[in-house]
């Protein structure tokens, strides 16, 4: 199948390249495909006793075993959920509400970062586990930090800015030895690197459907048999009684139907997309004086398709700016925070300056990329770079 060809034709008169995949993904043909039907024919209520009902509930038990297989768990351990910053809400402030301690990297998403914040109100005590100037945490350092009485360690699987891989089964076997439960946000790895969570140790795991080609406002929260969470949305019985609310089948049946597709390219589609973001970033990094790279090119340690620059005496709303004016559509760092005055935590925590982080660029490559893409979008990127710079 085709992908690219199907994906790169938005409607717009001039030719736009997409690097933004870290912000989101197009939805794959598969989980269209299989959530069409879901809107008109197989609409009923999943918890409903007759017909429209019980076929509703076969394809919700489906997609749950299907994400369940995808990441080596068992059905009864899947929750869904709204998205990757609910599950994230969930994991951090039910499993470490009212505890003593809850230790999260300098590099984590707000919507983990802010809840272990939101904790502090409420008695629980915040350990930031630092990340290096390439954004990694070292297992080591994070050991030093531990204390007793840390209840839970949430460490991202890969960062959403500068697509570093942190050492998560390690973090979850040094958290295990405190006594500490183990979470990791997997919201950009997912479909782009094997998840297994037996294999990794991992207590809770997030995930985010629109970043692997399914529909937005679908998540899901893995909870390992017999860890004690507490429910996070109060209401009906849904998710065994943990999150109420009427089921979303046509975004779990798109979910699964969009994770068993990337799981299936995942090798073959990792390496494409590595070898345009190397090509890429290679060409920045010799053609455009002052390109700084944020982070690592290490394809043992890093996501295919994220690489994050600067340019020396130019800022990233200018960039993106004038990038957009040319088509090439990129963003600067996480989508959640675009718009905002301040300068990126993980790229502070990284070292770099305010006015170094806030000159920052993140470039996602992803499945509608393809080697022209990549040309196109460097030639545009000197192009900038050269006229903000009065050349
Ligand atoms: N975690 C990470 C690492 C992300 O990159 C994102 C989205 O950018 C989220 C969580 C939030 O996911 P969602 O958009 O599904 O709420």
């Amino acid at each position: 199948m085709n992908l690219r060809r199907r994906q790169c034709s938005p409607p717009f008169a001039m030719k736009r390249i997409y690097l933004d995949n870290a912000a989101t993904t197009p939805l794959c043909e598969e989980a269209e495909k299989a959530m069409l039907p879901l809107f008109r024919e197989v609409f009923g209520n999943a918890d409903s006793r007759h017909y429209y009902g019980r076929e509703s509930a076969k394809l919700l038990a489906s997609a749950r075993a299907d994400i369940a297989e995808c990441l080596n768990a068992s059905p009864e351990e899947i929750y869904f959920t709204s998205g990757g910053t609910e599950s994230d809400n969930w994991a951090v402030k039910c499993a470490a509400f009212g505890k003593g301690r809850v230790a999260v990297s300098a590099a984590e998403h707000p919507a983990v970062f802010e809840s272990a914040k939101a904790l502090r109100s409420r008695g629980t005590e915040l350990t930031v586990i630092p990340v290096d100037g390439e954004c990694f945490v070292s297992v080591s350092e994070a050991e030093k930090l531990m204390t007793e009485d840390t209840a839970l360690v949430s460490v991202m699987t890969a960062n959403n800015e500068t697509g570093s891989v942190q050492p998560v089964t390690e973090l979850a076997s040094m958290a295990h030895s405190y006594g500490a439960l183990f979470h990791t946000d997997a919201v950009q790895a997912a479909g782009s690197l094997p998840l297994d969570v037996k294999a990794s140790g991992a207590d809770m795991l997030s995930l985010s459907a629109h970043k692997f080609g399914g529909p937005k406002g679908f998540g899901v929260l893995y909870v390992k048999n017999g860890v004690r969470l507490g429910a996070f949305h109060s209401g009906g019985e849904q998710e065994r009684g943990r999150r109420g609310g009427t089921s979303d089948t046509a975004g779990a049946v798109g979910a699964a139907a969009a994770l068993k597709a990337a799981v299936a390219r995942m090798r073959e589609e990792s390496a494409r997309v590595r070898a345009l973001k190397d090509a890429f970033a290679a060409r920045v990094l010799r053609d455009i004086p002052g390109a700084v790279l944020h982070g690592s090119l290490d394809a043992e340690r890093t996501l295919p398709g994220i690489v994050n620059f600067g340019f020396e005496g130019i800022t990233g709303e200018e960039l993106l700016f004038s990038l957009d004016l040319d088509g090439l559509c990129v963003s600067n760092g996480s989508a959640c925070s675009a718009g905002s005055a301040e300068p990126s935590r993980t790229l502070m925590a990284m070292g770099l300056s305010a006015a170094e982080a806030k000159g920052a660029v993140r470039f996602s490559f992803g499945v509608m990329n393809g080697e022209e893409d990549a040309e196109a979008a460097f030639v545009i990127l000197k192009r900038a770079v050269e006229r903000l710079r009065g050349l």
